[in-house]
């Protein structure tokens, strides 16, 4: 049977029409469940990031230049090549990233839906006409950016890759997309194939796996118009200022410190489901995470018991020959960090309940309690499955605690008294807000951002993505040139 990604060629074909593959580092990629041995990637440098960025911005005019209907056929194509090949991607994720199944199942139908809505774009209207003086035609357009730099993290690497490639190549932007290198096969070179096998003109994607030096290069190409970057905040103001320097547009979508407030009158078995997926789906490798789990008082204690309950039963071992709930951390780095993190938190005078520990990169389901306003476990994005869990009193006390953050991305309020919860929600300084639901939650069709620390607030998604990848011109038109008097 045919694949996706046939292994004899999956090196040299992603880079065709880039550089010959011998000039550059090798590296391996290794699955973090099983270390097994997946194949080989080249990783780009500063030198073939420009030169796929020259070569892009050439190709752009041609691809700008064609029928819409033309680039909307691309789109639709790529759409029905990702839906024939969702089984094998959905594998890659697994094997590559350490996901569970469902979640790469999840993440390759949302990765489609972003190419299906992708397809409607072309064939938009792109403009309006505007009043102006009798015999004058004034038009406000929208036009394409030029090339477009994509910066994508690990944790859902084939989406947060394609969220911002479909829709910046379907209106008319040529694309350089660097994935995170611990995922640049189902982050990178699965993208590069589905749009290959679409029938894209060569040259208008290039896909360029690579580390921090090789995204430098692209904040800073002048051949890039835009920067739109997924990943870390203290990364994201690197990206930031890199891009103000070079007067380039940017779209930062970096971390979150994301409150679940569960009021008394909640459910209580729905307080403990919705906590359940909020801290511990993907590992608690979600921006959207939920970062510090808000208990009203009357219910702490009962509550409490019971997610130290249901952490302990939940299933952590290799998603690849397993039906497990949680899989494997990223690598070494990102469980050394969380393990710092539960570590100081605990020294600082909060208590382990249950979990706190790793065996390899398999991270044991954690709920910590007794963390005050300080503490390292209630202050940083912890990036693992940690449940931090926090008293509160009034509903005023609750804003507070959940607004004691430089982070605004995800916010979330559970309670059988929807006015009551909508008017603490309102309080709450951030992007997305979820009334009776936990703090992961997209759809392709919202808006998605984050305020403060979180990114620029700038949204993908939906009809907002016209605004993010194009630019406003003026145009206006008249019968003959007037004849101006001085
Ligand atoms: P990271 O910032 O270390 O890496 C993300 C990407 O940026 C990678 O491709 C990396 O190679 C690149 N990079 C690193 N330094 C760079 C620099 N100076 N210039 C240009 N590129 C650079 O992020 P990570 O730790 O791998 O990912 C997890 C983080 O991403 C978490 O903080 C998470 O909350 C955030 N995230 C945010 C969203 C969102 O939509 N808001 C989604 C997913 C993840």
């Amino acid at each position: 049977m045919k694949t996706l990604l046939p292994n004899d060629v999956w090196n040299e074909r992603l880079f065709t029409g880039s550089w010959e593959m011998g000039e550059l580092p090798i590296t391996p990629v290794n699955s973090p469940s099983n270390g097994q041995h997946l194949g080989a990637l080249a990783n780009a440098g500063a030198d073939q990031v420009e030169r796929s960025a020259l070569k892009a911005a050439i190709a752009q005019r041609d691809w700008y230049a064609l029928p819409y209907d033309d680039r909307a056929k691309v789109m639709r194509k790529a759409a029905a090549i990702a839906e024939q090949y969702q089984e094998e991607i959905a594998e890659w994720i697994v094997k590559e990233s350490g996901s569970t199944h469902p979640k790469a199942s999840f993440e390759t139908s949302i990765s489609i839906k972003s190419l299906h809505e992708a397809c409607a774009l072309p064939s938009r209207s792109q403009g309006e006409v505007l009043p102006s003086v009798a015999g004058r035609l004034s038009i406000a357009r929208r036009r394409p950016l030029g090339v477009i730099g994509v910066i994508s993290p690990f944790n859902f690497p084939l989406y947060l890759a394609m969220r911002a490639v479909a829709p910046a190549l379907a209106t008319g932007n040529a694309v350089v997309l660097k994935p995170d290198p611990r995922t640049a096969v189902c982050g990178g070179y699965v993208i590069a194939r589905i749009f290959e096998l679409a029938g894209l003109p060569a040259g208008v994607l290039h896909v360029l796996p690579g580390g921090a030096d090789a995204g430098v290069a692209l904040t800073s190409s002048p051949n890039v118009a835009m920067i739109q970057f997924t990943g870390s905040t203290a990364a994201g103001r690197k990206v930031g200022e890199a891009a103000g320097r070079h007067l380039k547009k940017v779209s930062l979508e970096l971390g979150g410190k994301n409150s679940l407030i569960i009021l008394d009158d909640a459910d209580l078995d729905l307080a403990i489901a919705n906590a359940t997926w909020g801290v511990y789906l993907h590992q608690g490798q979600i921006c959207m995470s939920t970062g510090r789990v808000l208990v009203q008082r009357g219910i702490y204690d009962a509550f409490l018991k019971r997610l130290v309950a249901k952490a302990q039963s939940l299933t952590v071992g290799d998603p690849t020959t397993a039906q497990v709930h949680l899989g494997p951390l990223i690598n070494a780095a990102q469980r050394d960090n969380a393990l710092r993190i539960v570590e100081a938190s605990r020294a600082a005078g909060a208590k382990v309940e249950t979990g706190g520990s790793a065996e390899g990169l398999f991270f044991q389901p954690t709920v910590i309690s007794g963390v005050l306003r300080g503490n390292p476990a209630f202050n940083e994005e912890i990036f693992a499955p940690v449940a931090v869990v926090v008293p509160f009193d009034t509903d005023e006390e609750a804003v507070q605690l959940a607004n004691d953050t430089e982070y605004g991305l995800s916010a979330a309020v559970l309670s059988r008294d929807t006015g009551r919860a909508l008017r603490l929600g309102e309080q709450l300084r951030t992007g997305l807000l979820h009334i009776n639901d936990q703090t992961v939650n997209d759809e392709v069709i919202n808006p998605f951002g984050g305020v403060g620390a979180s990114g620029n607030g700038t949204s993908i998604g939906g009809a907002a993505n016209w605004e993010e990848f194009t630019q406003w011109q003026w145009l206006t038109l008249k019968g003959e040139a007037p004849a101006y008097p001085l």
